[in-house]
């Protein structure tokens, strides 16, 4: 009996050895490539002009899949030294806490999960396999352990967002981490959380997602939660919002919103990207929309098709009202990792925008609305 049962305790490390040392980066490598490198020359003046400005990304996914950021990785789209070698000085950190098995963009059911394997594969604690919320938790647990380790420094109050060096904002994608309790936005705020999406692939207790199986707007409990963010200081996501939440949201929120990572209509059509109503609508609220590097988001993922959907998205809601949203690390094929900045820096002043346009795309936009929003 001793025998079988350490036996069965051998067979159980070798698997989770397995899964941590060959699946999962396995399946981050494939999931999260980089596409055949396009060279395009950065002149010294613009990597000059780069490293000057504030660049800030409004989201990134590098949290989920267990890896050490503080060192450069050679799988996936960013770390902490790609993110300082690409010139970033402020990096949205995303928790994804649930994907529906069979992922898709038209409807996705509410209680399918993906994710338990991940989770084990990544030696994270048993509480996080099957739960959204205790996988918030470790991944907000696990940016702070960065932070103590590394010279990241957290943005949780408003001066956080004027120190030197590399900063990251930690950010829900989805609200079904709270589990429809109203108190777990209080305990995830007090766990960091900053920038909340209201829903990610299927519809949730806060709202309906672009994506869901019904598209429903907000619920009576999103209703009571937006005022809630907002006296918080958590900044609103309406990235994957269903476009009833959409509205439903801008007709409540008081304070600015981001649509941190996607596309628009006027390039690339797609359930998740917004019409120019919808982008007129973010302008009126004094938001900011991150425009996405990966083909659901721009159709053609290349530093053309980006520089073109962030043209467009100037055109219809104003230069003050967009922002870069690369969704590194978010099980996209991204044409740079988080090293290749300067070039789409390039490619936005050879398409005609002024330094000073440039300058409130990488960053300035997206800083003004943290600015707005966070508390003293
Ligand atoms: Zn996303």
């Amino acid at each position: 009996m001793t025998r079988l049962l350490t036996s069965l305790f051998g067979l159980v490390l070798i698997a989770l050895g397995l899964l941590h040392f060959a699946v999962l980066p396995y399946y981050d490598n494939k999931l999260n490539a980089v596409i055949a490198a396009e060279s395009y020359p950065v002149p010294a003046a613009v990597h000059a002009f780069h490293e000057i400005a504030f660049v800030a990304d409004m989201h990134a996914d590098s949290l989920l899949w267990g890896r050490n950021l503080g060192k450069r990785q050679q799988r996936g789209h960013a770390d902490l030294p790609r993110l300082r070698a690409g010139g970033i000085d402020l990096q949205v950190f995303s928790a994804v806490t649930q994907v529906p098995r069979g992922l898709n963009y038209d409807s996705n059911p509410a209680d399918s999960d993906s994710l338990p394997l991940l989770f084990v594969a990544a030696w994270r604690s048993p509480a996080t396999w099957f739960d959204p919320r205790h996988r918030a938790l470790a991944q907000a647990e696990e940016l702070y352990r960065l932070a103590e380790t590394s010279a990241l420094s957290l943005v949780l109050r408003r001066d956080d967002l004027f120190a030197d060096g590399l900063k990251g904002l930690l950010a829900l994608e989805g609200m079904q981490a709270l589990g429809g309790r109203e108190a777990a936005l209080d305990e995830l705020h007090a766990a960091g959380y900053r920038m909340m999406g209201l829903a990610h692939f299927s519809d949730n207790e806060i709202a309906g997602s672009a994506h869901g199986s019904k598209k429903y707007g907000l619920t009576a409990l999103g209703r009571r939660l937006i005022p809630r963010m907002e006296t918080l200081g958590i900044t609103i996501d309406l990235a994957h919002a269903s476009p009833a939440a959409f509205t439903d949201t801008l007709a409540l929120a008081r304070k600015p919103v981001v649509v941190s990572h996607g596309g628009v209509k006027g390039t690339c059509a797609g359930a998740r990207n917004l019409s120019d109503d919808q982008l007129r609508a973010i302008a009126g609220n004094g938001g900011v929309v991150g425009i996405g590097y990966w083909k659901g988001a721009v159709c053609d993922a290349s530093l053309a098709g980006i520089t073109r959907a962030i043209s467009y998205a100037i055109s219809i809601a104003g230069i003050n009202h967009v922002g870069l949203g690369s969704d590194f690390d978010g099980s996209i094929a991204a044409p740079f990792d988080a090293t290749g900045l300067p070039r789409l820096t390039a490619s936005l002043l050879a398409a005609g925008l002024s330094q000073d346009d440039v300058g409130k795309l990488l960053g300035g936009n997206f800083r003004r609305l943290l600015d707005a929003n966070l508390l003293e």
